[in-house]
């Protein structure tokens, strides 16, 4: 059997392109943040984690500029060697103090950060307890990991409590959960999920890629719940609010030293380039420094959903600048995509296998740097486009 004969057996993708309903890997020739241009046509970007929209805020780009001027483009090696610079610890440094925890650690990006922490702690004694919608970057760490891994349903505590009362004593228990979902746009109900941890001897980390720079403050969700001391790991990623490409993970001096010195995607892979480190850094400065971003963008996200549930449509339990429309069938979903792309508006359709059967959905989403005008536009084209497919009367 040739290892390659199921990519010719691959098709879905290449029938979807020919019958113009393909909306992956669209390339884009601009890109200055809540606009976006495709061959020639301007759309409002309602499909990005810029959050705060901080990609071409003056400071952050300044401070890239001046990174590659002062280090060259690349650190060409890994922190464990050669690629450790002192922007590197200095932005450690100032994230575990943003987040409230000794110590964080940087990763060349996000799905690195938990592949790394998570298959450095689970040996093989451990259970790794994870929520049914976790993203994929987690299930893939859980699996590297040499421990077992057990699922609970989605933020439902009952069931979370039924998986860690099965471990058997002895065993060592990590949690891990999303901070904010990507994609429905609900949050960890932290606040329940800490003292059931305690109770069963379990560490609880929250992978707060979407919550950082968006709740509590821009501090995450244990800052937003007021739980931090009971959160052991906070994760995060710097491709979304803090404008870069990266990730981070911090909590106790000791637990961040032994993942620093265990963690094969941080030992065996070169560190996060100068220009990212100082943007990402820039970012958490512009972050404490315009506190009035993170208010705007939540602003934005209640008005949103407000108008998006009074004209009909079902957007879930979503209580963030994440607001998923709510479709429940392949097919539709990606008609419905196409009609608000050629309308202007670019979202983000989530098919099967990434939701389950039932649960398609247009991700759309928010950033502080969206003009009343752009989502004014946005409401109109999604009130047009939802009666004229039958989404909404
Ligand atoms: N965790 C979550 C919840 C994410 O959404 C993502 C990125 N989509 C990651 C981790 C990975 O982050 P990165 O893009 O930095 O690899």
């Amino acid at each position: 059997m040739d290892i390659f004969a199921k990519c010719s057996l691959f098709t879905a993708a290449k029938e979807a392109i020919a019958a113009g309903y393909y909306p992956y890997f669209i390339p884009l020739t601009e890109n200055e943040g809540s606009e976006a241009v495709f061959q020639g046509r301007r759309l409002i970007m309602c499909g990005s984690n810029n959050y705060l929209g901080l990609t071409t805020h003056p400071k952050v780009r300044q401070a890239a500029l001046d990174a590659i001027r002062r280090y060259g483009t690349s650190c060409t090696g890994s922190r464990f060697l050669n690629g450790t610079l002192e922007l590197h610890e200095q932005l450690e440094e100032e994230l575990a103090e943003w987040v409230g925890k000794e110590r964080a650690l940087v990763f060349s990006t996000g799905m690195q950060t938990n592949l790394g922490t998570i298959s450095a702690l689970v040996s093989r004694e451990d259970v790794v307890v994870l929520d049914k919608q976790d993203h994929a970057s987690i299930v893939d760490a859980a699996r590297l990991g040499w421990g077992e891994t057990k699922r609970f349903r989605h933020n439902d505590m009952t069931d979370m409590e039924r998986v860690l009362k099965s471990v058997p004593n002895g065993k060592g228990r990590l949690v891990v959960v999303d901070g904010l979902y990507s994609m429905e746009g609900d949050i960890a109900t932290l606040p329940e999920m800490v003292p059931i941890c305690k109770k069963y001897g379990a560490r609880l980390m929250v992978d707060d890629a979407h919550a950082m720079g968006v709740l509590g403050g821009g501090r995450g969700t244990a800052a937003h719940f007021n739980v931090t001391d009971g959160v052991d790991l906070i994760m995060s990623t710097f491709s979304k609010s803090f404008a870069s490409l990266g990730g981070f993970i911090a909590g106790d001096e000791p637990v961040i030293h032994y993942i620093k010195h265990h963690a094969r995607a941080l030992i065996f892979s070169a560190s996060i380039p100068p220009a990212n480190a100082a943007a990402a850094l820039a970012a958490l400065h512009v972050m404490q420094e315009e506190p009035e971003r993170v208010a705007r963008l939540n602003e934005i996200a209640a008005r949103m959903r407000q108008e998006y549930r009074r004209l009909g449509f079902d957007i879930g339990q979503s209580e963030t600048p994440v607001i998923p429309i709510l479709i429940g069938d392949d097919m539709r979903t990606l008609l419905i995509w196409k009609v608000l792309f050629e309308a202007g508006v670019f979202v983000n359709p989530v098919i099967s296998p990434a939701v389950p059967e039932g649960h398609q959905l247009l991700r759309t989403s928010y950033m502080a740097t969206h003009t009343d005008e752009q989502l004014d536009r946005v409401l109109e084209i999604f009130a047009r486009v939802g009666r004229q497919v039958g989404l909404i009367s």
